[in-house]
């Protein structure tokens, strides 16, 4: 599946030319602030002498998403990327405007429905313009960080491409607590990576606007284990997975029934039974009480952090898989 005869090449993104055997870290201009200041993206590229696939690590599309930001961070201050093969591409944030305003958004619109974009559009439009032009470009595929969105605390996590046997092995070796396919989203950016041949695992851990050590320590290991597979770097430095993944086969939001004030009394990640009670929703003066129950027995991978919920608000999400 991944013996494609890879050649050591040239990478060049805006003008800028990377050799094998070469590190650079290039800053793609996007457009400028009402202030005049100018917002770039970081790219940093390590190109190796040997020849080996090419890995786009990424983080930052949503810009309020900020663990995954932590997690390209610390690879790139732990030096992780001397590679013996092969090219990985680092974007640590894509969403630069987002990120200034503890936004997931751009302007009101999210970039990850701003693919394939427009060097015309709007700042999100072409943001996702230049991504696929100049960046994307370069790469055999790509793990997409990010996080829940609100407070929704997503445990560790990795979702392939359903039908992507790529998708599917790539995240085998990540090796996640979680995985599960999950079908491709109109104008984001893993389906028009899809459709230009570049498969897209998105591993998702933590909420948004918070940092989650062990969701980062896991987003961690996942790529350093990737890496470890195609023989970029040393084996050495990618941790064995602690536990056997298990990939979701069935998944379901559980709903608020009613407004109120959310107590969990369960942890994210935890194995439940059906029929269990896994939290309660009580009014503001303690005079009513609904349990929260689960539909079916499996693994809850999703917790509602709001203290507050209103009726139809997602509280968990819910899967069965082995
Ligand atoms: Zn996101």
């Amino acid at each position: 599946m991944f013996d494609k005869d890879y050649k050591n090449e040239e990478v060049v993104i805006r003008h800028h030319r990377i050799g094998p055997g070469e590190s650079k870290l290039i800053k793609v201009a996007i457009d400028r602030l009402p202030t005049g200041t100018m917002i770039e993206i970081p790219v940093y590229v390590f190109n190796a002498k040997e020849p080996g696939p090419s890995i786009l690590l990424q983080a930052g599309l949503h810009g309020d998403e900020v663990n995954g930001v932590d997690i390209l961070r610390q690879m790139l201050s732990k030096d992780y990327f001397r590679l013996r093969r092969g090219c990985v591409v680092v974007v640590p944030l894509l969403n630069v405007f987002g990120f200034l305003n503890f936004s997931r958004n751009l302007h009101g619109k999210d970039v990850n429905r701003s693919f394939p974009g427009s060097k015309r559009g709007s700042l999100a439009s072409r943001v996702a313009y230049y991504h696929i032009k100049e960046i994307a470009e370069n790469i055999d595929f790509a793990i997409d960080y990010h996080t829940g969105g609100d407070q929704r605390n997503n445990y560790p996590q990795v979702r392939y491409t359903e039908g992507s046997e790529v998708g599917r092995k790539l995240a085998e070796i990540f090796h996640a607590p979680y995985s599960f396919a999950s079908p491709l989203i109109a104008k984001s950016f893993r389906k028009e990576a899809d459709k230009n041949g570049i498969p897209v695992i998105v591993f998702e851990g933590g909420e948004s606007k918070r940092f989650d050590k062990f969701a980062a320590r896991e987003g961690i290991a996942g790529a350093l284990r990737v890496l470890a597979h195609f023989g970029m770097i040393d084996s050495a430095l990618a941790p064995p997975p602690s536990r056997k993944m298990i990939t979701l086969t069935k998944r379901r939001w559980i709903r608020a029934k009613t407004s109120g004030l959310f107590t969990t009394t369960i942890d994210n990640g935890d194995k439940v039974e059906k029929g269990q009670c896994i939290a309660y929703i009580t009014d503001t003066y303690g005079e009513t009480l609904t349990e929260v129950i689960t539909p079916f027995s499996g693994y809850i991978f999703c917790v509602n952090n709001d203290p507050v919920v209103n009726m139809g608000e997602a509280l968990f999400h819910l899967g069965t898989g082995a």
